[in-house]
């Protein structure tokens, strides 16, 4: 193991990690993927004493995760490290995987999103590794986190296959170092609606799908309206409906016989993605009730659910004693809740409640990407002090 301190050695890791091309193939047609980012750190951990899977997506085996478990010495908790090894593509950026430190920021693609979480774990996970612990210490490194999450589904069936049940995972997502409580979930829709075409100087043979289609992103604005009536979540603020997509007409002189729309629903804790669906529908009854003679057809496309940590519990501990290392390192970490989705909610239906931190810094998927050497640096220790409670935590009788 390395004699730097776990703060400089997750910083040498991280730029050898930024170095390596593992943009995601699925946002990318041709980009390389996990399979070397999960090679060079199954070896690097392998080395340090864990026992290591590749772990191959049943739906593209190209997609390769890596699972490595330590166990310890006696029987105790189970503690997840996750991250994900993809990143998006580099069209833009200027000498993406050639790391390189200027004014306190590392810059280079997945430098916050989230190689630098990552090496925090690794770095993290080796130091607890080399000592005598109770319980295990897993790491997860997933593929594909940045499109559909074939590596995170991959990986909780690994995980449930061979009985590993954990007592908390640590996600290492750009927070700011911040803990992030909770995220909405998501769900999208699409909808055609058809008519019947005709001349446009003869309206009354046609049904007209671009008026329906303006009644029914009428009803969209009052749906959405209506969300943002209801009392908001104290870190989300309000769910909410937009249409993203819209497509209709296909002459000067013909009026529309169809149109698509896609609909976008955000979700709040509490709500389930997939009801979305029947929202939709009740809007194009409310707009096929207007327009005689007009079809509809809806369909859920994509559907994510909310998170929101435990507050109590062993994720909730962690996440305190987590908070108090960083304050102590110089950190401020709050309590937010995040505007886009994340994979905890995944970890969290597997029954393994989730604490979402990690360092960043700036221009997630931009040009110039960069993380916070300060925060990369205190990252790993802080991890070491929240697992090591966490991992002599001894379970109240009669939970586990
Ligand atoms: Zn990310």
């Amino acid at each position: 193991m390395s004699d730097l301190s776990p703060g400089d050695d997750a910083l040498e890791l991280a730029r050898l990690i930024i170095s390596i091309d593992s943009v995601s193939p699925s946002l990318v047609p041709g980009a390389p993927g996990e399979g070397r980012i999960a090679a060079v750190i199954a070896e690097r951990l392998e080395g340090a004493g864990f026992v290591v899977d590749l772990v191959p997506a049943p739906e593209d085996a190209q997609r390769v995760s890596v699972v490595a478990v330590h166990a310890g010495s006696q029987p105790g908790p189970t503690v997840v490290f996750n991250g994900h090894l993809d990143t998006v593509g580099v069209e833009g950026m200027v000498d993406p995987l050639n790391p390189r430190i200027a004014d306190g920021k590392l810059y280079g693609r997945g430098a916050s999103d989230m190689k630098s979480g990552l090496a925090g774990l690794i770095v993290a996970a080796e130091r607890l590794a080399a000592a005598d612990h109770p319980g295990a210490v897993v790491f997860t490194g997933v593929a594909d986190e940045e499109d559909a999450s074939v590596g995170a589904a991959a990986v909780l069936r690994h995980l449930a296959d061979r009985g590993v049940t954990a007592d908390v995972c640590l996600i290492a997502e750009p927070t700011w170092l911040d803990r992030v409580s909770a995220h909405r979930g998501y769900a999208v829709v699409e909808v055609t609606l058809q008519g019947t075409a005709a001349h446009s100087s003869q309206p009354g043979l046609a049904v007209d799908a671009i008026r329906a289609l303006d009644a029914l992103l009428q009803e969209v604005e009052r749906a959405d309206d209506e969300l943002h009536r209801r009392p908001a979540h104290p870190l989300l603020d309000h769910g909410s409906f937009t249409t993203t997509v819209v497509r209709a007409g296909s002459a000067p002189f013909t009026i529309a016989a169809d149109a698509t729309l896609v609909i976008e629903r955000r979700i709040l804790p509490g709500e389930r993605a997939e009801n979305a669906l029947i929202e939709v529908q009740e809007m194009l009854e409310a707009v096929a009730a207007k327009t005689p003679g007009l079809r509809t057809s809806a369909r859920l496309t994509h559907q994510r659910e909310a998170w929101e940590a435990d507050e109590q519990g062993p994720a909730a501990r962690f996440a305190d004693v987590l908070a108090m290392e960083l304050s102590r390192a110089g950190a401020a970490p709050a309590a937010v809740g995040a505007p886009y989705w994340m994979e905890s909610a995944l970890w969290q239906a597997a029954g393994i409640p989730t604490v979402v931190c990690g360092p960043a810094g700036g221009g997630l998927h931009a040009a110039e990407e960069w993380v916070d050497v300060d925060q990369l640096r205190r990252f790993p220790e802080a991890v070491i002090a929240a697992t090591r409670d966490a991992l002599s935590t001894r379970p109240a009788p009669g939970t586990s």
